[in-house]
């Protein structure tokens, strides 16, 4: 056996899990610690500078330099009671994960002497080199330049010894090289057109907020066979591997016991998580072996969406002390469930209504059957965009592999609601539908409670499915930045439910009552957006081509997909919501294509490297092995008698030299395949054939492969199996 697979399966059998301690027993005492939250402005600022943090999280008011020195002083007082040095914007470039430039407080005062200082002006900008991070041909080399900027409305935090300060990203000439920027444009779009829209039912609502609850999926698998898998530390996946005689088909792991070291590993997290603010709800065991789930409870999206950020980081260091790595990619191994991250969304009042539960009264429920129909109008219209917004080289594996959701948006409703939207579309506004409280609607409209008492007929096939008082996005890849969904989400709905109030307006300017003009338009939509409602089973062949008969969006190539960022449509929705000018659009495609190529790249090399220098060598020794018995059969035998009792060895000979010749050959092909590929310029052809000549080559490589692992003696298989990555002991 290799060595390396060797100490890693010795390793294994002496773990224990780590011993893991609550700091106290009431949550209370821990619950925060490492935020400046509301509690802790009060406590470390000066009245003013309090308020005008206030202001500028409420109204947008922008902050003095003066206050900005008084904010930061305050925040370095808190830190260093928790022997905080160094601090650090931190940020969302367009890579996986965030970015973090650490910078000590250090500072030499007039007389020279040392002290520690933290001002105003570094809190509030930093201009970071960082010419490194992607930028889709924003920037020019001379001018590199960046610059990170406070994002208020996210409370600064502690990790270690470094004060963390969330910041947007943006180019010297004001354009958005992050996530933050677009999602917080996105978010106050959407706050914008939902409480004018929320005005023609209650004029007292000021603000709306967009909710995120996300689920997070993952795998862990011990530290020392990772470590001996150069595929699982450079991808992040399993390029090859034959499957485990037994993996998911007992269903025995979903909701199993958790594994105590794993346990140990959950705890610290939940412990690390605690500290920070973020309220984790919900751990459990997922589908696939060594696959778990963890999720808190839902927060403003903005804010869960840095939690979600913190979390993956937070995973990844402390698995590494419970020698443990955690896997975030949407489909670490073939054969087995891969992983997602359900975005749980939902829109909200500062009046204390959320917009996505049915109401109690007539008026309320008229309010929710028109978000229902708005949100259903704009995932309709933006299917393509949507599904964009989810792509990634690795989440391709997830949707439309045959799991989770299909690489087609449709959104279920559940039995109920589709009803009653049927009977609104066919029904005659005529009828009257008064929102007098006393009197009930008709059309059912005012009966809406009652439908929910059973809402189980969840539909775990559909991408964009409504559960209850919120709508869960499942198409989201488990690695993914939450933000790229939400911006298009909120984006979508936002200009819809502009244009939803121009539309009402108008009407009511020529003289129809409001509540009848709302009528009308809503039933205009529920037949518009029709084709979007699908409750039946989306990993059917039947469905693919019910979907493309419907006009949506079918398409399953990535780079491709991405198309949908930049046609006339979407251009006008980002750029009239103020999400996106047309060259962040343009230069975020660059982006996206330069990463799919890279990552395919990537896992060419790794994976031709791995069947060149440990596969072919060690099936070439082993074949070796096999011609030797058969020689020394002769030696005994005979040759006549030692070939016949050699039969099966010789098949076995014959099989694994098929094997190796088709790798050969393959590996090279992927190999020209790349070089081609590599001389073309424009990045979205180049990615294109990547997708189109270099990926195919996979599948092959990987066949042959996985038939060597099982005919090649256990003992010399370098690599760690799948039955061994996968069972935790
Ligand atoms: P599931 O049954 O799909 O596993 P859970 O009950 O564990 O879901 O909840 C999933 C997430 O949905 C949690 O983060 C939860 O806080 C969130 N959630 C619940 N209600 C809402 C809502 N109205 N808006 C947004 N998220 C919500
Ligand atoms: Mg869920």
């Amino acid at each position: 056996m290799s060595k390396m697979r060797f100490f890693a399966l010795q390793e294994l059998a002496n773990r224990k899990p780590v011993e893991v301690t609550l700091p106290s027993d009431k949550l209370n005492d821990y619950y925060g610690i490492h935020v400046f939250d509301q509690q802790k402005m009060q406590e470390f600022l000066p009245k003013e500078a309090y308020k005008a943090v206030q202001d500028a999280i409420e109204k947008g008011k922008p902050i003095s330099i003066d206050t900005a020195d008084l904010i930061a002083n305050g925040m370095k007082s808190w830190a260093k009671q928790l022997n905080v040095t160094h601090y650090t914007h931190w940020f969302q470039p367009l890579t996986d994960g965030t970015a973090e430039k650490h910078d000590g407080f250090i500072d030499f005062d007039e007389d020279g002497d040392v002290i520690e200082r933290f001002s105003g002006k570094l809190l509030i900008q930093q201009e970071p080199d960082a010419s490194s991070f992607p930028n889709g041909g924003i920037r020019n080399t001379f001018e590199a330049r960046g610059y990170t900027a406070w994002d208020v409305s996210s409370p600064a935090f502690v990790v270690d010894d470094t004060l963390c300060i969330p910041t947007i990203f943006i180019s010297y000439t004001g354009e958005a090289l992050d996530y933050k920027t677009p999602l917080l444009k996105a978010l106050a779009a959407v706050d914008k057109a939902a409480t004018a829209v929320c005005q023609l039912f209650d004029e007292r609502v000021k603000r709306v907020h967009a909710n995120l609850g996300w689920e997070q999926e993952y795998f862990l698998v011990d530290r020392a066979l990772y470590d001996a898998r150069p595929d699982l530390c450079l991808t992040g996946r399993t390029l090859m591997g034959h499957s485990s005689a037994k993996d998911q088909q007992l269903d025995d792991h979903y909701f199993g016991s958790i594994p105590a070291r794993v346990t140990a590993f959950m705890k610290e997290l939940e412990i690390e998580c605690y500290k920070l603010g973020i309220p984790l709800k919900t751990r459990h065991n997922e589908v696939a072996p060594n696959q778990f789930e963890l999720a808190p409870i839902f927060e403003n999206v903005n804010l869960a969406n840095d939690h979600n950020q913190i979390v993956m980081d937070l995973m990844k260091r402390i698995a590494e002390k419970h020698k443990f790595a955690v896997l975030l990619h949407e489909k670490p191994f073939s054969s087995v469930n891969g992983s997602g991250k359900h975005n749980n969304w939902s829109l909200g009042t500062d009046t204390g209504v959320g917009l996505l539960t049915p109401g109690k009264t007539p008026a309320e429920n008229l309010q929710f059957v028109t978000f229902m129909v708005n949100i259903l109008m704009a995932v309709y219209k933006n299917n393509a965009l949507l599904k964009a917004s989810v792509m990634t080289a690795q989440n391709a594996h997830r949707l439309g592999a045959n799991e989770a959701p299909p690489a087609i948006i449709s959104a279920f409703l559940g039995t109920q609601l589709s009803q009653l939207l049927d009977k609104i579309e066919n029904s005659n506004s005529e009828d009257g539908i008064t929102l007098d409280d006393k009197k009930k609607m008709q059309l059912g409209i005012g009966s809406i409670p009652e439908v929910f008492v059973d809402n189980t007929d969840r539909n775990r096939t559909s991408p964009f499915a409504f559960t209850g008082n919120r709508f869960e996005f499942r198409a989201v890849g488990s690695s993914a930045n939450c933000a790229s969904a939400m911006i298009a989400l909120n984006t979508v709905v936002a200009a819809q439910l502009k244009e939803f109030k121009a539309e009402v307006d108008k009407k009511i300017n020529s003289g129809i009552a409001k509540e009848k003009a709302i009528f009308e338009v809503i039933k205009e939509y529920i037949k518009i957006s029709k084709p979007i409602r699908f409750d039946g089973n989306g990993y059917s062949d039947e469905w693919k081509a019910e979907a493309a008969k419907r006009g949506l969006d079918c398409e399953t190539s990535v780079p491709k997909i991405y198309d949908a960022y930049t046609t006339p449509e979407s251009v006008k929705l980002f750029t009239s919501t103020g999400v996106f000018s047309e060259k962040e659009l343009a230069a975020r495609n660059e982006v996206k294509w330069d990463t799919y190529t890279k990552k395919i790249q990537i896992e060419a090399r790794v994976l031709g490297d791995m069947i060149i220098s440990s596969v072919i060598p060690v099936a070439t020794k082993y074949q070796s092995i096999l011609l030797d018995s058969v020689t020394k059969m002769e030696n005994v035998f005979g040759r006549d008698k030692a070939l016949k009792l050699s039969e099966k060895t010789l098949q076995t000979i014959e099989q694994i030299s098929e094997h190796i010749s088709i790798l050969e050959t393959s590996v090279e092909a992927m190999v020209n395949a790349r070089k081609v590929a590599n001389k073309i310029e424009s990045e979205k052809d180049k990615a294109i054939a990547y997708h189109d000549t270099v990926l195919p080559y996979f599948d092959t490589i990987r066949y042959h492969a996985d038939k060597l692992e099982l005919l090649v003696d256990d003992e010399m298989w370098p690599l760690p199996k799948y039955r061994e990555l996968l069972f935790i002991r």
